[in-house]
């Protein structure tokens, strides 16, 4: 057999096959010594993919996900057995009454207007009590003036900042909260922030707050880049609503569009309404043959998450050893699966970024350059060679070309390819004389 591969011109061994890839041998090294002081921690993010592992498919069994779920509906989708069970499924995953999964949420943005905008009324406030929320939503809500914002129909917003050190400021908070305060918005991961993400636990000591303040209060989370991270959800510690999108986490990277919002039966009802219409909600939506990609990206998402989160934590780890900041820090505990690398200049965030273009799937042939984009005040680079468009459960990484030039790095649906795309900056860089490893 040995013979036969060596005539064959087989090769077995993985530093060759890495050296073919264009990874040099110092650089492998290099990899290779960080990853041995990684190997707890990863045991750790394998058990937490096994915990949640379990705990989907326990869903899946108990909601009787049969065959007949992974049909298309067309139409009005009327009676969408699998669009319905699937409903049930995330409701049953984050312990909420019912949820809304759907296709025609075009993108987390969108599933969080949906639910803003399906459960406050004229002159009812909302309250942002940790910060301001995610960029897109600033448009959403009317912080920045928008056709069609909330502000335009009347909703208020106010908010309340993080105190120096990161924490919730209770006092500011009691002080805001006022009779037309209807809901609040929590965002779980700091998104482009550069505050550090909350854990679900933090969030859960928040509502609590908020419950007692004003019990009625609808207490909201965006739930985006930091599904599965954790064993428990919003849900477990008192969220009324939590919202994410399907082309992150939860979708598993199979997932071609959509984003789910679950929580209090009422509260996703008024979600629907808005969504499709008043008087239809739930009823009506077809699938279009999706159901099957969202069953099985869901199905694979824990593993898909940690084999992310393995990724955050290596790149930290590799470009702290060499003298670079990493935000979180390689050993912090992970709330979601974004990681800030400040590289100091513009030829590092590019050599980042271009090394991840060239370990991609698709358009790995690409070289990605800055350009300036509509919202940006700088320059920005990005890198995406996804099977899904703008996909961030898939290797990517994006910076603004502006001191002190940090770039962000998420996803990677296996760990190879999430270690992979890593050694891959690291020999950008050292190629272009940034690092001497
Ligand atoms: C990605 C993200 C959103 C918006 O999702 P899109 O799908 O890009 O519209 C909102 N909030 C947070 C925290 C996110 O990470």
């Amino acid at each position: 057999m040995k013979e036969n591969m060596k005539s064959s011109g087989a090769e077995t061994d993985l530093r060759v096959q890495y050296r073919k890839m264009g990874i040099s041998d110092a650089v492998q090294d290099l990899a290779d010594e960080v990853l041995n002081g990684l190997r707890d921690r990863f045991a750790r993010i394998d058990e937490t993919a096994e915990f949640n592992q379990l705990k989907v498919l326990a869903a899946m069994q108990q909601n009787r996900v049969s065959e007949a779920c992974l049909y298309p509906s067309t139409g009005y989708g009327y009676n969408d057995i699998g669009r319905d069970t699937l409903e049930k499924v995330y409701a049953s995953i984050f312990h909420t009454e019912d949820a809304l999964v759907r296709p025609l949420l075009a993108s987390g943005t969108h599933a969080l207007h949906v639910a803003l905008s399906g459960n406050l009324r004229p002159g009812d406030e909302l309250l942002a009590p940790a910060g301001g929320p995610y960029d897109t939503l600033e448009e959403v809500i009317g912080i920045r003036p928008s056709r069609g914002s909330l502000a335009e129909y009347g909703v208020k917003y106010a908010q309340v900042d993080l105190l120096p050190d990161g924490g919730f400021d209770y006092e500011a908070i009691r002080k805001k909260v006022n009779p037309s305060t209807r809901m609040a918005l929590i965002q779980r991961s700091k998104g482009y922030q550069t505050r550090l993400s909350f854990s679900v636990e933090q969030i859960g000591d928040l509502i609590a707050f908020l419950h007692e303040l004003k019990p009625d209060l609808i207490c909201m989370v965006d739930n985006c880049y930091g599904e599965f991270v954790q064993r428990i959800e919003p849900g477990d510690v008192g969220a009324d609503l939590i919202v994410g999108s399907l082309i992150k986490n939860p979708g598993g990277g199979l997932a071609p569009i959509g984003g789910y919002i679950a929580g209090r039966k009422e509260l996703v009802e008024n979600a629907a309404y808005r969504l499709t219409a008043p008087g239809l909600g739930k009823e009506v939506g077809a699938t279009l043959g999706v159901n099957a990609a969202f069953y099985q990206g869901l199905f694979l998402s824990p593993v898909v998450t940690a084999s992310a989160l393995k990724g955050a934590v290596f790149a930290a780890a590799l470009y702290e050893k060499l003298g670079f900041s990493a935000f979180p820090p390689a050993s912090a505990e992970r709330y979601d699966i974004i990681q800030a690398l400040t590289l100091g200049s513009e030829e590092a965030v590019c050599a980042f970024c271009r090394g991840i273009q060239a370990a991609a799937p698709v358009d790995s042939f690409v070289v990605p350059e800055p350009w300036p984009m509509p919202g940006y005040d700088s320059d920005v680079i990005m890198a995406a060679g996804a099977f899904v468009q703008g996909s961030s459960i898939e290797l990517s990484a994006d910076a603004p070309i502006r001191p002190p030039y940090t770039v962000f790095f998420q996803g990677g649906q296996t760990w190879p390819h999430a270690r992979f795309g890593i050694l891959k900056t690291l020999q950008y860089m050292k190629d272009a004389g940034l690092i001497h490893a």
